[in-house]
């Protein structure tokens, strides 16, 4: 397939054929210089999708050079008009909601339903930041020996660069793009090379609802390391948003240091789930499917180590694999499905290779543990009871539908444990005593904490970690700061009066 050099449809519904396959550099589509392309592949089938323009420097150096042209007028945008913007992508995305759903599933492999429920999860990000862009505010007062007012304004910290996984391809797009829309940042953005399409999807929801030329650029590359170097490197460049690993979050940071960029990273999570013993065990279930299945486990906030009270670590195991066991694995694309294949065969053989070592130190698997034959990066869903706590699963984010149990006998045992990690996303706590609830909550070295859910990202909320979890929030009415500046402006009072 070749690149188009126009986006082709203004209404597709027609699986991945309505979606540009080129670069998005300044307004524009077209081929990588050199005329490479890469191609992407359903994870479910093997089936190739499409092949996508594949950027190297001089790419990278364009889709600079355009945000940095485009930066000052943008800045200088009324913000209800980036609003708009936003909030008309925000229409669009839904209206598209069906297509967006398909074209991620397609390359991601998750079911439908899901993806589905991305899109409107995605789209929240747009009309919440399109509230946002108009609530940009600053602050007036004076010296203490009133000599001085003291006015402070925000401003744009200027361009960004936006780097996004591919386990939420939409979603992590517009939590980065919406605030700097609305903040009044130019951008690059490299999504990851296994979905492409939905970025390139969303970049042509934003020419068609008007954004400027230059605003946001999408670069995709199989050569990122090369291609963001550049941009870190540039000077130009002024803030990094990440989401992906704490490896390459610290390549990314050391770069940053040399160019002194503001830094924002969403990083990996090891997160704890904690059941107490006098936890409504149904809901502790509940709660467990929502922390541990969404997204085939494939989620920074996936529950990762289920520490279960002891009295009651048996029943809770047992059915959370009955539950588990009922669950249908299949092409994200088929009724029914619940269940989608990994990204790919090494994130498969990942899930397979911890899951291996906790059988060997004692693991029972009380449903799944063993590979599927046939196509497809299919993982069933595994529960595994009476994990050893030496299991490299406790210190390793699995990134699979795999739920080890893990049996505790008191409180201040089950912190300590929780908290012997470098990471600090998200943790999860059952109970039904609100005390317990409060206590263990702010124990727990985390930045978010869900009490008898299983489920705490929304655009309303601050979403991000501490510790090797990350720098920084995304959502919620701190998420635009990141993207501004303060700058305060000192003006002498008269004296005298
Ligand atoms: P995962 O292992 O889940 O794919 P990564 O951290 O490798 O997580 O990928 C997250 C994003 O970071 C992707 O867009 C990927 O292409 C990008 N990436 C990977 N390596 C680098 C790098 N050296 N510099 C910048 N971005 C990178």
């Amino acid at each position: 397939m070749n690149a188009t050099t126009t986006p082709t449809s203004t209404t597709p519904t027609d699986g991945v054929a309505g979606i540009p396959t080129g670069l998005f550099i300044g307004g524009r589509w077209r081929d990588a210089c050199g005329g490479k392309f890469f191609e992407v592949e359903n994870p479910a089938t093997g089936e190739v999708l499409a092949a996508v323009a594949d950027a190297g420097p001089t790419d990278a150096d364009e889709a600079l050079a355009a945000a940095v042209a485009a930066q000052a007028a943008w800045a200088r945008t009324a913000p209800r008009y980036r609003s708009e913007i936003l909030r008309r992508a925000y229409d669009l995305v839904i209206a598209r909601q069906d297509w967006l759903a398909e074209v991620m599933t397609s390359e991601m492999g998750k079911p439908l339903a899901e993806a589905k429920g991305e899109v409107a999860y995605a789209a929240e990000f747009l009309r919440w930041f399109s509230e946002e862009a108009v609530r940009i505010s600053g602050d007036h007062t004076t010296t203490g020996d009133g000599a001085n007012r003291i006015i402070v304004t925000r401003e744009p910290v200027g361009p960004c660069v936006l780097i996004t996984p591919w386990n939420f391809p939409l979603a992590m797009g517009t939590r980065k793009i919406a605030p700097a829309v609305a903040a009044g940042c130019t951008m690059m953005l490299k999504p990851a090379p296994q979905t492409p399409l939905t970025s390139l999807a969303l970049a042509a929801i934003f020419q068609e609802c008007g954004l400027p030329d230059g605003v946001l650029n999408v670069v995709n590359t199989t050569d990122a390391a090369t291609v963001v170097e550049r941009w870190m490197s540039s000077g130009d460049a002024r803030k990094i948003s990440f989401t992906g690993s704490t490896a390459v979050g610290k390549i990314l940071l050391r770069q940053a240091a040399d160019t002194v960029m503001r830094s924002s990273m969403e990083l990996g999570g090891n997160a704890p789930f904690i059941v107490c013993a006098d936890a409504d065990i149904d809901t502790a279930v509940e709660g467990a499917m929502g922390a541990k299945m969404r997204n085939m486990g494939e989620a920074c906030t996936a529950a990762n180590r289920m520490y279960v009270h002891r009295d009651i670590a048996a029943a809770f195991s047992e059915r959370l694999a009955r539950r588990m066991a009922e669950l249908k694995v299949g092409n994200g694309l088929d009724d029914g499905t619940q269940v989608g294949p990994l990204i790919d065969s090494a994130g498969r053989a990942k899930v397979q290779r911890l899951v291996d070592d906790a059988l060997t130190r004692g693991a029972t698997a009380l449903t799944g543990g063993q590979l599927p034959d046939g196509p497809g990066y299919f993982y069933p869903p595994t529960v595994l009871a009476d994990v050893s706590p030496e299991s490299e699963l406790m210190t390793t984010e699995v990134f699979g539908p795999v739920a080890p149990v893990i049996p505790f006998d008191d409180e201040d045992e089950v912190i300590a444990r929780a908290n012997d990690t470098e990471w600090g996303l998200v943790g999860y706590v059952f109970t039904q005593d609100i005390d317990r609830a409060f206590d263990l909550g702010e124990r727990l070295e985390v930045g978010m904490v869900g009490v008898n859910t299983g489920v705490v990202s929304n655009p309303a909320a601050p979403f991000g970690g501490v510790k090797q979890s990350g720098l920084g929030r995304e959502g919620g009415k701190v998420g635009i700061d990141e993207f501004l500046e303060y700058k305060y402006l000192s003006v002498p009072r008269r004296q005298g009066r």
